[in-house]
């Protein structure tokens, strides 16, 4: 694989990063993940503007490739013959060559690095033809988890705790109510209307989301932007999540109780064929 780190195009094996990177020291910084499809980039400008808008809260620097990131990740998909797969796109503080907690100095360049992971059958997965399995666990995260920070561990565990129960993904609860997948937003079905959590500090803006809300809308369905309890998703008539490595994604089983007949549910398949359809439209 060719990746890019800092300006450059290298193999894999010849890209570094500083030991004192911030990101490795202190998870201090962001990523981006944009899904490609056909070779090309589905909702890169809601990528690109979620990526500002990570690095301003967090007072970190634009780097200066920030206005030829569509051109980079271009390269990279045609260089690396990417169909259809992801492509990661990290941003750190950077280090100015100590570790100390205190950022370093204001002109102390960031750090970017993107590389790309080959799919192929991504948009039409076995998993999103079964559906996921999921368990209910604790949100013990950070009270900023509308920044995109690579602070990756706690949703790795989640998967993790999810795998050793044998299912695929686990969603996160706080005071009773969901927040979000480890990885993806989550959404419930009842009585024809679709119920996700509205948009604040405690869940990541997700830019799938925000796609598949307004082609809902545009289809003329019903969308409730609310909190619910892990109680009312485990008697919804169906659930399921979004993300942009994911689309659609139906979930058929919650802390073992099964969804409807425990196969994907129409409104959840029908929103994911939406959203292939229409982001392809829109694709750079
Ligand atoms: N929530 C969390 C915690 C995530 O990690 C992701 C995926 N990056 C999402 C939601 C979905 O966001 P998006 O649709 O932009 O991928």
């Amino acid at each position: 694989r060719t990746v890019y780190v800092n300006g450059e195009y290298l193999p894999e094996t010849e890209a570094t990063v500083s030991i004192f990177d911030r990101g490795f020291l202190m998870a201090d910084g962001v990523y981006e993940v944009t899904s490609v499809l056909g070779g090309k980039l589905i909702d890169f400008a809601g990528h690109l503007k979620r990526l500002e808008r990570s690095l301003n809260e967090l007072d970190m620097q634009k780097p200066a490739d920030f206005d030829n990131l569509l051109d980079i990740h271009r390269e990279l998909v045609r260089v690396n013959g990417i169909d259809e797969g992801l492509i990661y796109l990290q941003v750190t503080r950077g280090s100015d060559g100590d570790r100390d907690f205190a950022f370093p100095s204001a002109d102390t360049k960031p750090t970017v690095v993107l590389f790309t992971q080959n799919k192929p059958g991504l948009a039409h997965s076995e998993a999103s033809k079964k559906g996921n399995k999921i368990i209910s666990i604790e949100d013990i995260r950070w009270g900023r988890r509308d920044i995109k920070t690579v602070q990756l561990l706690y949703p790795s565990m989640g998967k993790m705790m999810a795998k050793a129960a044998g299912c695929d993904d686990a969603w996160m609860v706080e005071d009773g109510k969901v927040t979000e997948g480890t990885s993806n937003n989550a959404y419930i079905v009842k009585g024809g209307k679709i119920i996700t959590r509205q948009l604040s500090n405690d869940i990541l803006h997700g830019i799938t989301r925000a796609a598949v809300l307004r082609f809902a809308k545009e289809a003329q369905m019903v969308v409730e932007e609310r909190s619910f309890t892990i109680d009312e998703a485990k008697e919804a008539d169906e659930a399921f999540t979004t993300s942009a490595s994911a689309f659609v994604m139906p979930v058929v089983e919650i802390d073992g109780v099964q969804m409807g007949d425990g196969t994907p549910g129409p409104i959840a398949k029908r929103l994911r064929e939406i959203y292939l359809d229409e982001s392809l439209k829109t694709a750079i």
